[in-house]
């Protein structure tokens, strides 16, 4: 009998909260549109000129800009919920969606969370106790200390005792934050206390746990999903090995890299844990793979931000899925059979300033064009007009293409992302078409320190040549004034401010 079977049948409901923003917020919107579903959005102050605001069939405003007083805030996001009238919430991803005290409070209020139950959150959302779990289970770990004893001196030793290059990790830690890699006895103390310091400012508690760092590997994940019959499957795997600062950047289905054997035998380890743990919805287990071994990193208890990938190749709504498992009908018949179907690749697009490292490029968007077609999807919370602000995470969309073979893929998302048009603030998209061309990456040989090898310098991008130029002065006098950049006008030279002109395909013809 799994452990969540015991709970009381679920109330149906009609009324989705979403307790998110940006491209999740549209992306869950438009699943309880399909669905007949009514939806509120809980938006903070600096959330109103924004996609999900236009999309939502109710919005409320739970607070200020800072996540801390608004997307953060349980209290404000359960009476923001019950306020407009919903019995369900979805949380997204980041900010309350691996919050067992907010699912817990959610079921409190009577509000359905949509996603696992508080109990399988807490035992495999919190690194250290799913690392225990794994033990129990005999899955393959990374050598490390996990230990509640946390002086300096111990983890020192236990850092020298697993030897060096050790990777030292906040144990509540996420979003690649919080992590330092120690590769000399002489910086661990340093390194140690620095991270202890950062896990307790961004995740409030000092507690560290030290890793072996790999230094050739690759990050796999598996698609785990838990319906009401209390059965866990696999959807397949997804490589995310194109990582900056220990944070993802593209991220394909499935991996390159894996041999028949080694995908059965990481699926199977990723089901037994989810399934030993009372898992329900949609979740992700973490691997690294080093010379064909792998080792689990960690379980995310929610949707992940690259769920589009599996959906593409699986032929899933995993939105839908998880709305479904909340209202307690079932989503995989007995003896469906999971087939992956091409290839599919995601790549982030920040508003960021490739030619500085990354800075973010924020502000008011100019024109922005997503070239539609077919095998071709783009997840995104804004549109021409809307504002990026210093407030959250900088990424605007998600390109997302399909086609039959990895090579495919690989040239489709470069046409894509050569015709996209971002104007009002400088994007990544420069830097991804770098990436996507990698000979590492079209080998498909990337590990997760290839961004750090191959593309730890700023990227230099030519200047404009008079053409260009004379292209991008009659897009930008095309562009409705409404949607100019802020300091727009009727200046030429702040025409171009910001503009992201370097993205689009006539640049070289
Ligand atoms: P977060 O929850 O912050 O995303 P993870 O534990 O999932 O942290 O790790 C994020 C990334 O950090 C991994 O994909 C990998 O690139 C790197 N990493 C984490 N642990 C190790 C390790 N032991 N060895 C090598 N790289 C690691």
């Amino acid at each position: 009998m799994k452990a969540w079977a015991a709970e009381p049948p679920r109330v149906p409901f009609r009324q989705v909260a979403i307790a998110n923003r940006g491209e999740v917020a549209v992306r869950i919107i438009q699943a309880c549109d399909e669905m007949g579903l009514g939806t509120v959005l809980l938006h903070s102050e600096a959330d109103i000129h924004t996609r999900a605001h236009r999309l939502a069939g109710k919005t409320i405003c739970i607070g200020p800009a800072a996540s801390s007083a608004s997307y953060l805030n349980i209290e404000a996001t359960i009476q923001g919920a019950l306020a407009g009238g919903a019995e369900a919430i979805h949380p997204g991803f980041g900010f309350l969606s691996e919050n067992a005290d907010f699912a817990a409070a959610c079921e409190r209020a009577r509000l359905n969370f949509i996603g696992p139950p508080a109990a399988a959150i807490r035992k495999l959302g919190d690194k250290v106790s799913a690392k225990k779990l794994a033990q129990q289970l005999g899955l393959p770990l990374v050598p490390g200390y996990e230990g509640a004893q946390q002086d300096l001196s111990l983890l020192l030793a236990k850092a020298k005792e697993i030897g060096f290059p050790v990777i030292v990790k906040a144990a509540a830690g996420g979003g690649g934050r919080g992590m330092k890699v120690i590769r000399r006895d002489d910086e661990a103390r340093e390194l140690i206390e620095s991270a202890q310091r950062e896990a307790q400012s961004a995740f409030g508690s000092p507690q560290v746990f030290l890793e072996k760092y790999l230094e050739r590997a690759k990050h796999i994940e598996f698609q785990i999903f838990g319906d009401v019959s209390g059965k866990v499957i696999h959807l397949f795997d997804r490589e995310c090995s194109v990582q900056r600062r220990h944070q993802k950047i593209i991220e394909e289905a499935l991996s390159p890299s894996l041999s028949a054997d080694v995908r059965r035998r990481m699926g199977a380890a990723a089901c037994a844990i989810a399934e030993v743990a009372g898992y329900r919805s949609a979740g992700t287990v973490e691997f690294l793979l080093q010379d064909e071994q792998f080792y689990l990193l960690e379980v995310n208890t929610r949707l992940q931000v690259e769920h589009p990938v599996t959906e593409l190749v699986m032929g899933v709504d995993l939105v839908k899925a998880q709305i479904k498992t909340a209202l307690g009908e079932p989503v995989f018949a007995e003896r469906e059979i999971w087939a992956p179907r091409g290839h599919a690749l995601e790549c982030r697009i920040y508003a960021e300033d490739p030619e500085t490292g990354g800075l973010p490029s924020i502000g008011r968007l100019g024109l922005v064009r997503w070239p539609e077609g077919p095998g071709r999807r783009f997840d995104s919370g804004f549109e021409s007009g809307d504002e990026v602000s210093e407030f959250y995470d900088s990424m605007i969309a998600k390109a997302i293409v399909w086609d039959e073979t990895r090579p495919r893929a690989i040239a489709k998302m470069l046409t894509v992302l050569s015709q996209s048009i971002v104007f009002g603030v400088k994007t990544n998209i420069p830097l991804l078409k770098e990436i996507l061309q990698h000979p590492d990456f079209v080998r498909g040989t990337m590990t997760t320190r290839f961004m750090d090898q191959h593309f730890s310098a700023p990227l230099r991008l030519d200047p404009l040549d008079e053409a260009e130029l004379r292209f991008v002065k009659s897009l930008a006098q095309k562009t409705p004034r409404a949607y100019r950049s802020s300091e727009g006008g009727t200046n030429p030279g702040n025409l171009l401010h910001g503009v992201s002109p370097f993205n689009s395909h006539w640049r070289g013809v």
